[in-house]
């Protein structure tokens, strides 16, 4: 794939809890801030979201040349615009297939329409409509993990995902597609689902994590911290270049 980058560096971010909080905006000046290392750097987006919500999010932030990776590593897109450059979505066995519908009718049978499915296109996400149940609804789902699906319990959802496909083996096929060294990818994120991305690397950051399964290289407090380093990060950059 073609990039005009003259300092090959990868940026992958989470967006909740790690951008801003769920269901809120990134704040305008942090927007500014990864807008001005879009004209530098190849942004990625990773999270637990569908493609086409993170699409529609993306647009007011204006870096529509920045990669998503949806549905934690299901799904690529190379650019953030309808229709994108390309898409990429893993192909799910019927094994995983007829236990994710299992899944969806048992949720059905026990909650009813007490439950939201996340408008996926390869995963399985369950949203409590009511988010005081989510003890529930995590509960509920521990009864279907197996050996071949991963189970995410979010604060708001829960996922289940094929096994052998997360956020890192995304991150790690954009490395090879855009030819980016690992000591030029840095990770941003904050909890359990950014691990296998953020794990790829020595430039890991957390964001308002209490995560002890790694050594992140810095841990902010807030997203005014991590504005504030990707600032520094720029100047220091671009002086360099
Ligand atoms: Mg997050």
């Amino acid at each position: 794939m073609e990039n005009n980058l003259n300092n090959k560096k990868l940026l992958v971010f989470d967006i909740d809890s790690t951008l801003c909080d769920i269901n809120k905006p990134i704040e305008e000046s942090l927007v500014k801030v990864i807008r001005k290392l879009s004209h530098n750097y190849q942004i990625v987006f990773a999270s637990g979201k569908p493609s086409s919500y993170i699409t529609g999010f993306i647009r007011q932030v204006g870096v529509k040349d920045s990669i998503i990776i949806g549905e934690n590593g299901a799904t690529i897109m190379y650019n953030s615009i309808f229709p994108p450059q390309a898409y990429y979505k893993i192909s799910v066995s019927d094994k995983v297939e007829s236990h994710f519908t299992l899944i969806k009718q048992r949720f059905l049978e026990k909650f009813n329409n007490k439950i939201w499915f996340q408008p996926n296109d390869v995963n399985l996400t369950i949203f409590p409509l009511d988010i005081s149940k989510i003890k529930e609804i995590h509960d509920f789902a521990k009864e279907f993990e197996t050996l071949f699906i991963n189970t995410y319990y979010h604060k708001d959802s829960v996922d289940f995902t094929p096994k052998g496909f997360d956020k890192g083996t995304a991150v790690t096929i954009l490395l090879n597609k855009l030819k980016i060294e690992k000591e030029n990818l840095y990770v941003f994120g904050d909890a359990s689902n950014d691990l296998p991305m953020l794990l790829l690397t020595e430039n890991s950051f957390l964001v308002k994590s209490s995560m002890k399964e790694i050594n992140p290289l810095l841990s902010f407090n807030s997203y005014l911290e991590l504005e504030n380093y990707l600032e520094f990060f720029f100047k220091k950059e671009i002086k360099n270049d």
